[in-house]
């Protein structure tokens, strides 16, 4: 963790603990969480084998910049850093789960932007931690009810309650306020 009024980086492992440096990395294990841009099973990109029970692990951030100049909320899903079990390409309704988790970030990034968009001189931790400790809650607890998607009809149930949750705060959103945020 650097500087937490200038820079705070919200690191989120699914499925499996990986312990991982944070490193440079390449751009291009970038993918950043847009309406119109969808994981698919190539995207899961890591080397190693996935050592858990589960058939796949998402590596996602949400990257919060507080400069004075340059304020702004990321989500990302790192490609190289998550991993998937060879016949997890089939299961398509796990695809859709990990995808919902990027979701979730994306949802728990607008809240951060509107409070940063509404206090644009908060340099209040507190409330950030606030959220990223609801955010990890959340995201616990829609592994649990879905049984990290197993239970399809709760998976289903999940996914209308987060893209309601995401509608409300769509002025929010990574798509709208792209390089916005003053
Ligand atoms: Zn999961």
């Amino acid at each position: 963790m650097k500087t937490v009024y200038a820079y705070l980086s919200v690191l989120i492992f699914f499925s499996c603990s990986l312990v991982e440096k944070i490193r440079e990395r390449d751009k291009d294990d970038y993918i950043y969480w847009s309406e119109n841009v969808k994981l698919t099973w190539n995207d899961f990109k890591c080397k190693d084998e996935l050592k858990s029970k589960h058939g796949a692990s998402s590596h996602i951030e949400i990257k919060i910049r507080l400069d004075l100049s340059d304020k702004n909320v990321d989500v990302i899903f790192v490609r190289n850093l998550s991993c998937k079990k060879k016949d997890a390409e089939y299961d398509l309704g796990l695809l859709k789960h990990e995808q919902y988790h990027f979701n979730i970030a994306e949802l728990f990034a607008r809240k951060y932007r509107k409070i940063i968009l509404e206090h644009p001189d908060t340099n209040d931790t507190e409330v950030f931690y606030k959220i990223h400790k609801d955010e990890r809650q959340y995201q616990d607890l829609y592994d649990s009810e879905t049984n990290h998607s197993l239970n399809r009809e709760k998976q289903k149930q999940w996914e209308i309650k987060i893209d309601q949750e995401l509608q409300k705060l769509q002025k929010y959103s990574s798509d709208s306020l792209r390089g916005v945020i003053p």
